[in-house]
């Protein structure tokens, strides 16, 4: 082996993980990250279980349920403003539900734990799995978010 191949076969060797790891990009870059053990020391375990590892709270189980103060809902992962109170409405489904989003809050995509696919969304700051959207919901929209209240913390407008 001559000197010569040897060099260019050390570059091809230096260049073959540069263009993996620019592949590797897309769809990872959220603002907000951390490592899956600082979730887990940051997070109350059933956040945890919801908002890392797309797990579902029990329904009837939170107290936002019945929150009907004026008020903004933030991620409980990063805390980005996610649901005013004027988007909240009672679907009697044990879960807190809203009708539409601020904009830009979440970012979709579609899951096949169940025998149907379902629509689930993730706070786009953070990646944190927060529920699933149906298309039953009330007017104007036609949507349904069915969020899991764990995720969420509410801040009451001051009076
Ligand atoms: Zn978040």
């Amino acid at each position: 082996m001559t000197r010569r191949t040897l060099l260019s076969l050390f570059s091809a060797l230096g260049a073959a993980p540069s263009i993996v790891s620019a592949q590797a990009k897309p769809g990872t870059a959220y603002k907000v990250t951390f490592t899956d053990a600082e979730w887990k020391s940051k997070l109350s375990p059933p956040a945890y279980d919801v908002l890392r590892r797309e797990g579902t709270e029990r329904p009837g189980s939170s107290p936002l349920n019945n929150e009907k103060r004026q008020g903004v809902y933030h991620c409980a992962g990063c805390a980005a403003a996610l649901f005013t109170s004027e988007m909240k409405f009672d679907s009697g489904t044990g879960w807190p539900s809203f009708f539409t989003t601020l904009p830009g809050a979440f970012v979709e995509k579609t899951d096949y734990k169940l025998f149907m696919p379902r629509t689930e969304y993730h706070c786009a700051s953070c990646g944190g799995h927060h529920g699933h959207v149906f298309s039953d919901g009330p007017r104007p929209t036609g949507k349904r978010y069915c969020n899991n209240g764990v995720a969420l913390t509410f801040k009451a407008a001051s009076a």
